[in-house]
């Protein structure tokens, strides 16, 4: 299942998507997001049925995606994200 995180304004979508059914919840998008985006629980809060860990985003994160990973995106938007490159499972994208 995809959980989607964030918002979209005049200027755009802004979106984290974890695909869950790829997510181990190993962490390592914790400790490779230095904003501290991302935790993982021991249960889905959107997938009651599901019992293994599993990262989300912080709920007062999800408002402030665009300014908070703002300073991550690489200028020219080749370079993967901290995030995305941490996820072995690749179970990580953004929107924009
Ligand atoms: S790095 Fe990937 S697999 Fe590990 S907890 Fe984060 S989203 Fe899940
Ligand atoms: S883009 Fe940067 S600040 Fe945003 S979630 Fe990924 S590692 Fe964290």
């Amino acid at each position: 299942m995809f959980a989607n995180y964030g918002y979209k304004d005049a200027s755009g979508d802004y979106f984290i998507t974890i695909d869950t059914d790829k997510c181990d919840g190993c962490e390592d998008c914790v400790t490779a997001c230095s904003l501290g985006i991302f935790e993982v629980l021991d249960e889905d809060p959107n997938d009651p049925m599901r019992d293994e860990p599993v990262a989300i985003v912080k709920n007062d994160k999800k408002k402030k995606l665009k300014y908070e990973c703002n300073p991550c995106k690489p200028k020219d938007n080749v370079a993967p994200l901290p995030c995305v490159a941490s996820c072995k499972n690749q179970a990580i994208s953004h929107s924009w």
